[in-house]
């Protein structure tokens, strides 16, 4: 943090120095993957199946399945889309998954941060509540309504 004083908001919030140096570690890791290019949403299924033909191995007991096939689901505009991956699209795109998943959890760590930050502002115990105004429908809160 800089030594700046806001004149006008003397009180404004700083990033306490553990929080800033988590958000730090949580950047670098988030820059790396970002650098890598290897992002890839949704997540991958094995399958394995039987065919229409009663002679074959598939259906003899004990079964020998067809496959592993590899279903990569992903959802677009709130539809499911499934497409079969080779065995070496999935070796070589399963980490793609991987990175994605971990995009996420470092976000959320981000926000859980951000989210401790204001539960702990002195300013809570000082102000007293205004339950009023923190009405759903008190204008310009604005947080899902977007123009
Ligand atoms: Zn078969």
């Amino acid at each position: 943090m800089t030594g700046i004083t806001d004149l006008c908001h003397p009180e404004s919030v700083r990033v306490a120095a553990a929080h800033q140096a988590e958000a730090e570690k949580i950047a670098a890791e988030l820059a790396a993957i970002a650098r890598s290019g290897m992002v890839l949403p949704g997540s991958v299924t094995e399958r394995r199946t039987r065919c229409g033909r009663s002679n074959c191995a598939c259906h003899a007991d004990p079964p020998r399945l067809h496959g592993p096939y590899w279903q990569w689901t992903r959802k677009v505009a709130a539809k499911t889309i499934c497409r079969w991956l080779s065995a070496d699209q999935h070796r070589d795109y399963a980490p793609w998954i991987d990175n994605d998943r971990r995009l996420r959890e470092l976000l959320t760590r981000l926000e859980a941060l951000g989210t401790a930050a204001l539960e702990a502002d002195p300013r809570w115990n000082r102000q007293p509540r205004h339950p009023a105004r923190d009405a759903p429908h008190s204008p310009r809160t604005g947080e899902d309504h977007s123009i």
